[in-house]
């Protein structure tokens, strides 16, 4: 997989930035998603697989967000693993053949 610029998720259009560093005022984070905003910000001192694995799981929040379903962290943990590791795994399975 590919770490886009813009990412659809519903009618919004996340935009993703990859920054130099990231915490919540106490703790370093890996991303973090803004639902207003529609951006997703990576923290880009982190290996290329702990950043797609991040992005993965910001964009798990973005999909609870516009859909309402109201995950706890612990799911959306999962979940994102999870896909990362399908997607991952089946590198073809995105690829669009005419
Ligand atoms: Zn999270």
């Amino acid at each position: 997989m590919n770490i886009p610029e813009n990412i659809k998720v519903g009618y919004k259009d996340y935009k993703v930035v990859k920054v130099n560093n990231l915490d919540d005022g106490t703790n370093l984070l890996f991303g973090e998603v803004t639902y207003v905003d529609e951006v997703i910000k990576l923290a880009n001192k982190y290996p290329e697989n702990q950043m797609k694995l991040t992005l993965i799981h910001e964009l798990v929040h973005a999909v609870d967000d516009m859909l309402g379903i109201d995950l706890k962290e612990e799911q959306v943990v999962k979940l994102g693993t999870g896909l990362y590791q399908v997607i991952k795994d089946n590198p073809d399975m995105f690829r669009v053949t005419e």
